[in-house]
Order: structure tokens, then sequence, then C-alpha cells
């Protein structure tokens, strides 16, 4: 039902996190043997959440932990109005018609008599399948929240709300998206894996074949962004940025996306992009096909600057893995884009066109700069966002759930 290439033991990460973290990760699971887990998403292609889910269902039942993934499916009408939802709750204004209120229930009730719900835990992803906990039988079920909720669009927030408190619990990515809700909210930032393809180590050679497979030609600095073809992930905005460097240094940008087959807008944003690129033949737009992940691993560790200058952002793991490769990022100063980057220490913080311009010139005339930054980004990374931490998260609020009333509990 999904791509999974996943063939990791938790042990294979204990040179890069330490004994003491895997060990902790066994006692924890060791608590939840046997229990059987079920995540539900929309797409299990293209975007954070699949990225996330396509290695945290495996690694669970390597700790002996029973877990499935279900997407569900849902046609054009469908993934237009959850795409609407999903820029209201980002502050968009949008009123949801009889109509569309009828597609979103209808297609989530038909998901449902054709989903096996029955689980110990249930963790439902973003609002496209929240009305599914009306189908629940058993087990706790927790919404668990990936995108920027900070200012949503106040009457989409309620009527997502009404699904959201029949859930026992829900988790947001960090403290500026928690809601006024009657249910317990817990804050786990998402992580990335440190050996998946996108990942891993590549040598010199890895790197260049695929860099030559896209017919990029490293003679020049790179700028590179890798992003959904999204108006909040601001692809234009790169490129205006980008043409303000390029008057002093001559250099190269990349935006490479793919479709994530949940986002309607993304073939019109691809037309914007291409046009306002026009002739500059230093601009490479890429159109990557699904699981380009070596690509893009080889992409971000070819880069000399990682570029994500998001106008809102769930979180960014676009950003965690140029990080995690080393590099200097220029971030959108947003939503979980601001937890990662520290600014002026393991990357630059920026809130206009203007500012990424001069933070790219300033990075691309002090490589050592950009090389401490780097360095200090990797080991942020190391510390805060990997698999394993995020693995931790959820096994814990998993045997908390077990104990609503209580506040210590031994592991
Ligand atoms: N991604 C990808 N191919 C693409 C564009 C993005 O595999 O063409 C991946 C990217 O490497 C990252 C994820 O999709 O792992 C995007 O997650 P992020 O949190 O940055 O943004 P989202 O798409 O979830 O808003």
């Amino acid at each position: 039902m999904y791509h999974n290439n996943h063939n990791k033991t938790i042990d294979d990460y204990e040179p890069i996190v330490g004994a003491n973290v895997i060990d902790q990760l066994r006692r924890l699971a060791d608590k939840l043997s046997g229990a059987r887990v079920l995540h539900v998403n929309s797409t299990s292609k293209g975007g954070g959440v699949a990225e996330i889910l396509g290695w945290m269902v495996p690694i669970l039942r390597n700790l002996g932990i029973d877990s499935r993934w279900q997407v569900i499916k849902g046609d054009e009408s469908f993934f237009n109005v959850t795409k609407n939802f999903h820029n209201a709750l980002q502050g968009v204004h949008y009123e949801i018609s009889q109509e569309a209120e009828k597609v979103y229930k209808k297609h989530n009730e038909e998901n449902a008599s054709s989903m096996n719900l029955d689980s110990d835990y249930v963790f439902i992803h973003d609002p496209q399948p929240a009305p599914l906990i009306e189908y629940k039988t058993d087990g706790i079920w927790i919404w668990r929240c990936h995108i920027d909720i900070s200012k949503p669009y106040p009457p989409v927030w309620n009527f997502l709300k009404g699904y959201v408190t029949r859930y026992n619990a829900s988790i947001f990515s960090m403290p500026q998206f928690a809601q006024n809700l009657p249910i317990p909210q817990y804050l786990v930032p998402p992580s990335i894996d440190p050996l998946s393809e996108k990942n891993k180590q590549l040598t010199k050679e890895e790197i260049a074949r695929e860099i030559d497979r896209l017919k990029i030609t490293h003679d020049k600095p790179i700028l590179l962004q890798v992003s959904r073809f999204d108006r909040f992930k601001d692809p234009i905005g790169v490129i205006k940025a980008y043409k303000l460097v390029k008057k002093h240094e001559d250099c190269i940008l990349v935006l490479a996306g793919s479709e994530a087959t949940d986002d309607p807008e993304g073939p019109a944003v691809l037309q914007e992009v291409e046009k306002y690129a026009a002739e500059d033949t230093d601009i490479h737009i890429l159109l990557l096909p699904p699981f380009s992940d070596l690509q893009i691993n080889a992409l971000q560790r070819e880069a000399d600057i990682v570029i994500q200058k998001s106008l809102k952002e769930g979180f960014g793991l676009t950003v965690t893995e140029g990080m995690w490769k080393g590099k200097p990022v220029i971030g959108g100063a947003v939503g979980g884009i601001s937890m990662q980057i520290k600014n002026g220490v393991n990357g630059y913080l920026i809130n206009s066109i203007e500012g990424t311009a001069y933070r790219a010139r300033q990075l691309l005339h002090h490589p050592d700069i950009a090389a401490n930054m780097g360095y200090y980004a990797q080991e942020y990374v190391r510390h805060n966002f990997l698999l394993t931490r995020h693995i931790r998260d959820y096994l814990s609020i998993m045997i908390a759930t077990q104990h609503p009333n209580e506040t210590y509990i031994q592991v």
C-alpha cells in the first residue's frame, strides 16, 4: 500500500545517537509490547507526513509494536476541499459551503467503510482524515497536526474542532500551534531518518553521478530550495532573492520539487514559477518524480546554501535535511523553521527577499562562517531532530495515555 524501502533496525542508529538513547527506546517499547498502532494520512508520497510515516511504521515494528499505515482515498473534489481547509488553517479566508462539508464527510465515511480501524492506538494525521473519529469503536485516538495552525481562520478551525475534541489527545509540532482544547495536547516536533536514502552519507562519486544525471554543473555556487510547488513555500520569492544575489555573485539556483497527490494547486504554481524564471539558464526547475530521495540527498549535499523561504511552515523537514548535511540554511522566520534555526549560530532566519539575498551573499563571501554554521546545524539536528527522539516522544505519549491520572510514570 505504501512505499517502504526501510530495512533498518533500531540498533543501526546506535553509532549516530549513542547506546543510551537506544536503550531508553527499548525500555519504553517493552511497556507497549504487542500493542497495535495504526497511522492514517492522506498521501503515500510527497510532503513531510508521508516522509515520516515511511520510516516510523517499520521502526515501530522493529521495536515489537504492531504498526500499520493506511492512506485515505479521495477524488479531486475532496482534495480541493481539504487543500482549502489546509490553507484556511494557515490563515487564508475560506467559507465552508454545505457542498464542501458534504464532500468532506462523505469521503471520510466511504474510507471508513473500507478500512480496518481496529487498533489499540490510532494516529490520525492532519485534517483530511479527521472525521474518521466518527467511526471509532475502540482504542486510543490521537489527532496529530503537522501544519502551522498558529493563526487559523476561525470558522474553519471551529468546524474542525468539532472533530478534534472527540479525540483522546492531540499532538502539535510546537507551542505556538497549540490550541484551546479540552483534550490533552502534546508537543512533538518532527524528525528525519539519518539512514534513509534521503539523508544517508553519500560518496563524492555518488553525489557527482546524481548531480550529473540532473544536468547540473557545479561551476558556480549553488543555491537550492527543495519544496512542493506551493505558494506558502514562496518559490517566486526565492527567484527574486537569487536575482538580487546574481547582480553581484554569479551563481545557480535550483528549485526542486515534485507533485504531492493531495495538492491540487501544484501544477498552477509550477507554471507561474517556470514563467517567472523565463530565460535564465542558471535557474534549474526540477520536477522530480516521487521517491527521488537519492537525487534530493545529492542536491542537498552539493548545494553551497540551502534556502527554505517559506511564508508559513508546519516544521520544514527540508530545513532539517539541509542542516543534517552540514549546510548553512537560510529559512523563513516562521513556524517550525524558527525552532530549528538559531539565527546567526546554525543558520539564518529571514523575513524578506532582501534579507535572503543579503544572507546568501554574506555566506558566499565567508566560507568559514558557512562551514561553522553547517557544523552547528548538524549537531543541533543530531540532538533534537532525529527519528530516535521522535519515536521516544510517541512511545511516551502512548504510555501516558494509558495512565491519564498519573503525573510520574516509571520506565
Ligand atoms: N520532498 C521530496 N520531493 C520533492 C519535494 C520535497 O521528497 O520534490 C520531501 C522533502 O525532502 C521533505 C518533504 O518532502 O522531506 C517536505 O517536508 P516539509 O516539512 O519541508 O514540507 P511539506 O511538504 O510537508 O509542507
